[in-house]
């Protein structure tokens, strides 16, 4: 529960939003939210709010004080945001974390969007629906534990988590059982199979470094995923094209998705997103497109 105290006297002729993290300068949701509200006509004020690692229930404080209506939660504060919410609604408890925040009067409502908007992206933006595939996701920190449960909804035949520190991934298998089956293990383990879905959720795709994967781990026709963005050609994706794979896509469209479902939540109209994400790719890479020669 968060104080509330000056609600009534501050409230703002426009309804407010922010975004809240530690660094948040990198950020593009203002820019997101902007190109949604003129889109739809919305009138409404979007931020960017850094937020000292230690002061993030403070920050949520003095934001609802002040009359705020929604909050995009991002890093390190998701798992946080999720305890001090009033209401958190399944995809947060989940989760155990939330990345967006409705706020009603001095209740608190904790959503978490990073799966419906990777799983949007994905069927929408890159062609591919989930039905029956077999999907792989590396990594098992706070972005797989996120994109799980809405990617164990979307049905897919096989469903498997690979991180460097197996028992991460076992952990998330032991979480999630009560809810949905997953396979997983070490990178090791992966020797012999092969996935029409690969979605890197490492944080690798920041760096130079490149994932132990072995041989054939990408099926024919198969789609190679970075949840990273903005980077180009991540060490994943040319990992991946190295391997013969041609759909390469990055994780702008899953931002970009998710950023949909709260400004839905927030103001009841559903914004297009496919205009959004050209105008925010500029000349960085072609997602899903072939290799360049
Ligand atoms: P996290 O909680 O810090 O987890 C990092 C994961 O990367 C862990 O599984 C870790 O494995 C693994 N890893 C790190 N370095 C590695 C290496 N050299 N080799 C192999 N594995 C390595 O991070 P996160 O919050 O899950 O985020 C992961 C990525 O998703 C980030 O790049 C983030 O930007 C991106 N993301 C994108 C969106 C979007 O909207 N597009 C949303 C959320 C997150 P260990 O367990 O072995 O350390």
């Amino acid at each position: 529960m968060v104080d509330n105290p000056g609600m009534s006297s501050c409230t703002p002729s426009i309804d407010r939003y922010a975004v809240v993290g530690h660094p948040i300068a990198h950020s593009k949701s203002p820019t997101i939210h902007r190109l949604f509200a003129q889109a739809t006509g919305q009138r409404m004020d979007y931020s960017a709010i850094e937020a000292a690692p230690n002061a993030f229930a403070e920050t949520l404080a003095r934001f609802v004080a002040q009359g705020g209506k929604g909050m995009n939660v991002t890093l390190p504060f998701k798992v946080e945001a999720c305890g001090l919410a009033t209401d958190p609604m399944p995809s947060a408890v989940l989760a155990g974390a939330a990345n967006c925040l409705a706020i009603r009067g001095e209740r608190i409502e904790a959503h978490n969007f990073d799966g419906t908007g990777l799983v949007t992206d994905i069927a929408q933006h890159h062609g591919t629906a989930l039905g029956g595939r077999r999907v792989l996701v590396l990594g098992a920190g706070g972005a797989t534990r996120g994109a799980l449960p809405a990617l164990a909804a979307a049905g897919p035949a096989v469903l498997a988590v690979a991180n460097r520190t197996a028992q991460k991934a076992l952990d998330l298998q032991t979480h999630f059982a009560p809810h949905f089956a997953v396979q997983a293990g070490g990178f090791e383990d992966l020797a012999g199979e092969s996935f029409d879905v690969v979605i890197n959720a490492t944080s690798t795709g920041l760096s130079d470094q490149t994932l132990a994967l072995p041989l054939g781990l990408f099926a024919p026709n198969a789609l190679a995923y970075d949840m990273v963005y903005g980077q180009g050609l991540t060490p994943f994706m040319r990992q991946a094209q190295a391997a013969g794979v041609c759909r390469l896509a990055d994780g702008l469209g899953m931002l970009v998705e998710q950023a949909a479902e709260a400004f839905t939540l927030w103001r009841g109209v559903r914004p297009q997103t496919a205009n959004v994400i050209r105008s925010l790719r500029g000349v960085s890479i072609c997602a899903s497109s072939p290799p360049p020669p």
